[in-house]
C-alpha cells in the first residue's frame, strides 16, 4: 500500500490504499489548503519528482528538497562524537542523503520545532535503526503518522546531550521547540530556532508569528515568553527555519533587540 505525503505542507501519513481524507496541519488555522484543493503524492511518486540536496549552511550540514516542494523545509545535523542530531526533518528521504549522514558519523537522534517540520521522521528514524524522534507531547494532535520511535517529550526542556538541549518556549505552537547547542559557534554557543523566532529576510533581526501564511502575530505576553527561555542561554549564532535564513555573529543582542521592537511594534 503507498504512503501518502501532503503536497501543500510536506506532512507523511500512514501507509494506506486510498489517500487520507484531508491534512489536519493544513486545515489548522496556520496553515492553509492547496488552492487547487487537497492534493498528495505517494513516497514513489516524492522520490521520482523530488530530490534531496546536501550542503553546508554556515557551518552546519543541511539536508534540502529540490525542485521545492511544501514550504521548503531544510534539516540541519548538529554533530557529535557518537553521531548526529538532525533538527527538523525534509518530507522523503533518499540512499544518497542516507549515505551523507552516514559521511558525518551517522545519526543519533532527530528533534523537530513544531509540526510543519515532522515531515518524514518515521523513515529518516528507520533508515538509522529506529533512533528516537523527539516532538514535544504537547502538539500530538499534529503528528500525522504515528510511529514507535516518536517520544512525546513533556514540560519545558529535554536534553539529549551535554551540549545539545531541547527547550519548549510555545508561541508559534504549544509545543514549539528550539534547540541550543552550546558547542556552536567555536564554542559560543548557537540557537536553532525553525521559525519559532523567524530570522528576518535582512538576517538581522527576528519576528515572532503564530501563523506567517496567515499573518497572525503572536501577543506580547506569548513573545515575553519566549524570550524568557532564551535568557539564560549563551550563543553567538542563530539558524532559522531555511537555507541561508541565519544570523552570523552578535545574535544574542540580535535577538533582545528583535524581542523590544516586536513588543513596541504591536503595543496599544
Ligand atoms: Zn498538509
Ligand atoms: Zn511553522
Amino acid at each position: 500500500m503507498p504512503s501518502w505525503t501532503c503536497e501543500q505542507c510536506g506532512a507523511q501519513f500512514p501507509e494506506s490504499a486510498a489517500p487520507p481524507a484531508s491534512c489536519p496541519v493544513c486545515e489548522d488555522e496556520r496553515q492553509y489548503v492547496n488552492w487547487k484543493g487537497q492534493t498528495w503524492l505517494t513516497r514513489e511518486q516524492l522520490t521520482q519528482q523530488h530530490r534531496l540536496v546536501c550542503r553546508d549552511d554556515l557551518g552546519l550540514p543541511g539536508i534540502g528538497i529540490e525542485p521545492r516542494f511544501a514550504i521548503g523545509q531544510r534539516a540541519l545535523l548538529v554533530r557529535e562524537a557518537d553521531g548526529c542530531v538532525m533538527w527538523d526533518c525534509v518530507p522523503m528521504v533518499t540512499g544518497e542523503a542516507v549515505d551523507y549522514v552516514r559521511s558525518l558519523g551517522g545519526l543519533k537522534a532527530i528533534a523537530v520545532s513544531h509540526p510543519h517540520f515532522y515531515g518524514a521522521v518515521a523513515d529518516w528514524s528507520e533508515a538509522f535503526g529506529g533512533v528516537p524522534v523527539y516532538l514535544h507531547g504537547d502538539d500530538r494532535a499534529f503528528v500525522t503518522r504515528p510511529h514507535p520511535a516518536i517520544v512525546p517529550w513533556s514540560g519545558d526542556s529535554h536534553r539529549i546531550s551535554d551540549d545539545v538541549l531541547l527547550l519548549r518556549t510555545g508561541g508559534h505552537f504549544a509545543g514549539a521547540t528550539i534547540l541550543h547547542w552550546r558547542a556552536g559557534t567555536n564554542g559560543q554557543g548557537a540557537l536553532l530556532t525553525g521559525d519559532i523566532a523567524m530570522v528576518a529576510m535582512d538576517r538581522r533581526s527576528l519576528s515572532f508569528m503564530y501563523s506567517y501564511p496567515n499573518y497572525i502575530p503572536l501577543n506580547a505576553t506569548a513573545v515575553r515568553r519566549i524570550a524568557n527561555v532564551v535568557a539564560p542561554l549563551a550563543f553567538d549564532r542563530i539558524y532559522g527555519a531555511w537555507w541561508g535564513r541565519n544570523v552570523d555573529g552578535d545574535a544574542k543582542a540580535v535577538f533582545d533587540r528583535s524581542v523590544r521592537r516586536y513588543v513596541a511594534a504591536i503595543a496599544g
